[in-house]
């Protein structure tokens, strides 16, 4: 990905006219049309739409009406996504600048206010929060804004003059680097004030992430709720955590208590900041560069086996076309990690992938662990913490899947 990084304040590259205006064009929804979005969905898909004679500029504020006069609300247009309009708000000709932006940023914080005590959260999570194309990871001070839409990308100036209005974060970093930028005809980029490396508070651990290098905003907080329940099972356990990253589960679970804690990934950035926050928390962990699959493998045929094994791999179904290959991986992978679980043991599996439903990543895994040998009890069915609210709508955006079983 070719990212470079440069300090705010920017020169915008893209359209944003019309995102101070309350007279916005208008966008036809053709007849017997939008059934979705009657409904209460926020997007209209380019087929559902009459596409305007005049050209809009990608990401363009409008108003969405049906032929028979019917109000859908205000959103922005993209005539090169297949989501050509995300809606912003019900009624039209609605102002979306800073105020509109700083009343549902002041919503999203007041939600994440009452359930954490820490200022360490998803602070936005794009439909789930009323604002398409923008998720914020907020770390105290610092906030990492990620943006994958052209309309999102207009209100850019508007957007940060409401976030300093709403938190004044000391570092705003802009990671425009998501590979869903593409599908939206948007170049790649990222923009911190200053570097990139941070500390994380979570489940009474210190972690670091890079905000500016790390994978998505540096940190997943998606998996903290299945962290502190995998940490409240290690206590005095040996514990294997596949894919750590940074040491999410890993680290969690020596804090807990465990007897030991390993954890295997393909990432030397990522493993050399699980070490430092291994050592900043004063816990023994030891971390390990490899491919999981081959050590699983490898684990195996020695005959190794840790009472508590997490497998929290990358996205194996990128998209809807690999759902077969990256199924058999998710399958293959259940079965090595349960053959590396002790009896007795507990197993969490989880996949982060938009493109496989969550009854077909249960199948796969019961399937893998099956193959062992072994019988299982499906303990725990879990996704992304309260700070990852989805639109009610919009249920199918709930990619993370974590689920935990109880081994023989
Ligand atoms: N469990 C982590 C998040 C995992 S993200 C947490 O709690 O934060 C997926 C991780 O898989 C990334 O860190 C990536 O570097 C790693 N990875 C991808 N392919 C891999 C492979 N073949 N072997 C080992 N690690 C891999």
């Amino acid at each position: 990905m070719d990212s470079t990084s440069v300090a705010w304040p920017f020169v915008l590259n893209h359209a944003s006219a019309g995102a101070m205006s309350s007279n916005h064009p208008v966008i036809r929804v053709k007849p017997r049309e939008g059934r979705r979005a009657r409904a209460g969905t926020p997007w209209l898909f380019s087929n559902e739409i009459e596409m305007p004679a005049k050209t809009l500029a990608p990401g363009m504020i409008v108003s969405v009406l049906g032929d028979d006069g019917r109000v859908f609300g205000t959103g922005y247009f993209n005539p090169k996504s297949l989501i050509a309009v995300r809606l912003l708000a019900a009624s039209a000709d609605v102002a979306i600048d800073a105020e509109f932006l700083g009343v549902k940023l002041k919503q999203a914080l007041s939600l994440r206010e009452a359930v954490y005590r820490a200022p360490f959260y998803r602070l936005v999570n794009a439909e789930g929060d009323g604002l398409p194309g923008l998720t914020v990871d907020r770390f105290a001070d610092t906030v990492v804004v990620q943006i994958t839409t052209a309309g999102m990308e207009a209100l850019l100036e508007p957007l940060r003059a409401a976030l300093d209005d709403a938190l004044a974060p000391a570092q705003v970093v802009l990671r425009a680097d998501s590979p869903a930028r593409a599908l939206e005809g948007l170049d790649s980029y990222v923009r911190a004030d200053d570097g990139g490396r941070i500390a994380v508070e979570e489940n009474g651990v210190r972690y670091f992430a890079d905000t500016a290098s790390g994978q998505k905003t540096g940190w997943y907080y998606d998996q903290r709720d299945n962290r502190a329940f995998v940490a409240s099972l290690s206590r005095g356990k040996s514990v294997l955590d596949a894919y750590c990253y940074t040491g999410g589960f890993a680290l969690a679970a020596a804090r807990a208590g465990a007897k030991e804690a390993a954890g295997l990934d393909s990432s030397a950035p990522a493993l050399a900041l699980a070490e430092e926050a291994a050592a900043a928390n004063g816990l023994s962990c030891k971390f390990v560069k490899a491919d999981v699959f081959e050590e699983l493998e490898r684990l195996w045929a020695s005959r190794e086996q840790f009472d508590v094994v997490v497998a929290d791999p990358p996205p194996f179904v990128k998209a809807k076309k690999d759902l077969e290959v990256g199924a058999k991986a998710y399958r293959k992978l259940a079965r090595l990690a349960a053959s590396v679980a002790a009896p007795g043991g507990l197993l969490l599996l989880a996949s982060c992938s938009h493109n496989i439903p969550p009854e077909r990543f249960a199948l796969e895994c019961a399937a893998g662990i099956a193959r062992t040998g072994r019988t299982a009890k499906l303990i725990r069915q879990a996704g992304a913490g309260p700070d990852h609210p989805l639109h009610p709508m919009l249920p199918e955006s709930a990619y993370l899947k974590a689920l935990a079983y109880a081994l023989d």
